[in-house]
């Protein structure tokens, strides 16, 4: 079985890369428990700091490594919390802060329109020349209230018109059939498979 480390902390991206990658014959160990601190995360793009995240990882396990970088991008906030999305009320990292400040400064805001975006990068190790690297992204709305006790994050504001659904309010396999996470986990699976 190949062993690979997993480079994130966070426990609800934890959860789904589990579950994501249940199917295959990979034995996937989040960093922490190997004593590894998160990397710094100083870019401006996703694609940068997931390359990062993926080199540390690599660098201090001595294994293969995965890392996702990934957000919410809100249109009537330029885009914002993009990269910052984690951060994005400050540290400690809060999800129901964060949730609440997106929430007010949408106040009023017509524009709902929001996208999750992801990019995931696997290394072979720490000084791979040639990292794989996949994008995904989902297209929703933020809403005001939240609905649903799934998934993580801004999950319960992130709302799918065409469902009318929330992000926490869809089972796990319904979310990793359209998220962001499994597009671009299912590309990166796909370029793997290609490069053989
Ligand atoms: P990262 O660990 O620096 O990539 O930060 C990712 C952050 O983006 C998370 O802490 C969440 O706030 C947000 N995020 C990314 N993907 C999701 C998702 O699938 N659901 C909800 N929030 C997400």
């Amino acid at each position: 079985m190949k062993r690979l480390v997993l480079a994130s902390n966070n426990p609800g991206k934890i959860r789904e890369f589990r579950e994501l990658l249940a199917p295959l014959d990979l034995d996937v160990v989040p960093q922490g428990e190997l004593g590894i601190a998160e990397a710094a995360e100083p870019h401006a793009t996703f694609v940068e700091n997931a390359l990062a995240k993926a080199r540390h990882a690599a660098r201090r396990a001595r294994l293969p490594a995965l890392a996702d970088d990934s957000g919410i991008c809100v249109a009537a906030l330029d885009g914002e919390p993009g990269v910052h999305s984690a951060r994005f009320a400050g540290e400690p990292t809060s999800d129901a802060r964060n949730n609440e400040k997106l929430v007010a400064l949408l106040q009023e805001q017509p524009d709902r329109r929001a996208h999750y975006y992801c990019v995931i990068v696997l290394v072979r190790h720490a000084d791979d020349p040639e990292p794989l690297i996949a994008e995904g992204r989902w297209d929703g709305e933020v809403i005001a209230t939240p609905r649903g006790s799934g998934g993580f994050g801004y999950d319960p504001h992130f709302l799918l018109p065409d469902l009318g659904r929330t992000a926490a309010e869809l089972a796990p396999e319904e979310k990793h059939a359209l998220s962001h996470r499994g597009q671009a986990l299912r590309r990166l699976l796909a370029a793997l498979r290609e490069r053989g």
